[in-house]
């Protein structure tokens, strides 16, 4: 049996390093110990409970590819748990989890796979009398209030959508628009709205879908000519919930189709929850008309946590999670990662996977390594004003000295560096640049970048400033 299982999970790693980065393969799929093989179930035995979850959000769908293919139809994955406590004071726990008893898989980030191991959407155009119309909701019970810390900075969004939870509908929130960056939970937001309501109302039909989905719906339905049974299973629904309606700028059929379905159910009182990367004056390429329904009700924008936020956000992810940190590791953690709330998950997970597969403590030491890859991985654009601060600092003058309209060669020197580091590492035009460091036109930029490139050719101390400022910039 032992045999079985390892000989398929070996040709089933084949595959999957085909189609995965390497680090992405070692990281996650290298620590994996097959573990038995019953009819078409194969136990997989996985470091942690992490392991399982990152593996569920972003592996479902390359995992029954490979598994269907090695075991065929009904191939099973059962996930055995090694949850390992580095602080030695609980036995190791088993649990199986087969995969398809989970209601639904997390919704997918931008690289997790596009369909999921167990639901795939249930088709909604099967409508079996309005009376016992059966949704099936499409929310992670995982996102729900309870594990939505609040803070300043999604105060506002919190409130209004538990507002919207106890009376969907009934409120002036109508629709509700949560918008905000990448990673600052949006969809868990939304989600838990959806979860609370179906608690509170189990009644009540609601429907959370991404607007990508929606789209890939509708446009099968005029594909196979059922547009309006589309339209009218949505004109249905007690509660929509879409996310990422940015996704619907420029489709103008779907908007369309969206416009209708949005004012029947506003007109009926029903509830309508969005999200979006923008606020509504920002979208582009969204109908006017659209738009301005979206201001009907209101629009709530989820910030950037402040430090406090992220602990506690830390802290109850690892309480949810079993897992104890010391106190100066989730601070160090919280403080360093400020972009947003999921690179702040993945900086823990990588590091608590790091820990279990090297069988060492967590420790400051690792955690800085960790954290220091994460930042360094996020792109993050520095701003032309913090180029100036660090090259004046750098030539130890003040940012007034370097902006200034003196010749003096070596502030003429920081003043070019200054600007070749913002046209290299900001989306800033030339012109932009001059205006901004010290009112130059754009052929001074232009100049200054020829001249630093020139330079670290020819001038060996003026090559080790590049390298010096190069690295102080974007560390
Ligand atoms: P978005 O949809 O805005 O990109 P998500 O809702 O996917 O962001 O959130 C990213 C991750 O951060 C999720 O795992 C989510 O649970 C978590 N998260 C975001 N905000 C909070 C919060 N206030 N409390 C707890 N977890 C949060
Ligand atoms: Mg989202």
């Amino acid at each position: 049996m032992q045999h079985t299982a390892e000989l398929v999970w070996n040709r089933c790693l084949d595959f999957i390093k085909d189609n995965i980065q390497l680090q992405a393969y070692k990281t996650w799929f290298e620590p994996i110990q097959p573990v038995k093989l019953e009819e078409k179930a194969l136990s997989i035995q996985v470091p942690s409970k992490f392991f399982y979850e990152w593996l569920e959000e972003h592996y479902v769908s390359l995992l029954k590819t490979v598994l269907t293919k090695e075991l065929g139809e009904g191939a099973r994955l059962v996930y055995v748990i090694r949850m390992e406590n580095t602080y030695g004071n609980t036995k190791p726990f088993t649990e199986n989890i087969p995969s398809n008893s989970r209601p639904n898989v997390r919704p997918q980030d931008v690289d997790a796979p596009l369909s999921s191991f167990t639901s795939e959407l249930k088709n909604p155009f099967v409508i079996p009398g309005i009376r016992n119309l059966q949704v099936e909701s499409q929310l992670n019970p995982n996102y729900n209030f309870e594990n939505f810390l609040e803070g300043d900075s999604n105060r506002l969004a919190r409130s209004a959508a538990l507002a919207v939870a106890n009376k969907p509908g009934g409120t002036s929130f109508n629709p509700l628009l949560i918008f905000g960056g990448v990673g600052l939970g949006k969809t868990h937001l939304a989600h838990s709205t959806g979860v609370e309501i179906k608690e509170k109302y189990p009644d009540k039909t609601v429907l959370y879908i991404s607007a990508e989905k929606f789209t890939q719906q509708y446009i099968e339905s005029v594909r196979k000519n059922t547009r309006n049974d589309f339209i009218h299973f949505y004109q249905i629904l007690d509660v929509l919930i879409i996310d990422d309606v940015q996704f619907l700028s420029g489709k103008s059929g779907t908007q369309d189709v969206f416009f209708h379905i949005f004012n029947h159910l506003h007109q009926n009182g029903k509830q309508v929850i969005l999200t979006s990367d923008k606020a509504p004056v920002d979208m582009q390429d969204i109908e006017q008309r659209l738009l301005s329904r979206f201001k009907w009700g209101l629009s709530a924008e989820l910030q950037v946590p402040d430090v406090e936020t992220r602990i506690s956000i830390l802290k109850s992810k690892l309480y949810r999670d079993g897992v104890s940190l010391d106190e100066e590791i989730i601070h160090y953690v919280a403080k360093h990662i400020q972009t947003n709330v999921r690179e702040l998950e993945g900086a823990i997970i990588s590091l608590i996977a790091q820990s279990s597969f090297n069988r060492v403590e967590v420790t400051l030491d690792l955690a800085k390594e960790v954290v220091n890859k994460f930042v360094k991985n996020t792109k993050r654009e520095v701003s032309i004003d913090y180029i100036q601060k660090v090259v004046s600092d750098y030539f130890q003058m003040d940012v007034e000295t370097l902006q200034s309209k003196t010749r003096k060669r070596h502030i003429v020197q920081a003043r070019q560096l200054a600007m070749f580091f913002a046209k290299k590492l900001t989306k800033a035009s030339l012109a932009s640049i001059g205006n901004q460091i010290g009112k130059r036109d754009h052929a001074t930029v232009l100049h200054a970048c020829k001249t630093v490139d020139n330079l670290s050719f020819t001038d060996k101390q003026f090559r080790k400033y590049v390298d010096d400022l190069q690295q102080k910039l974007t560390l």
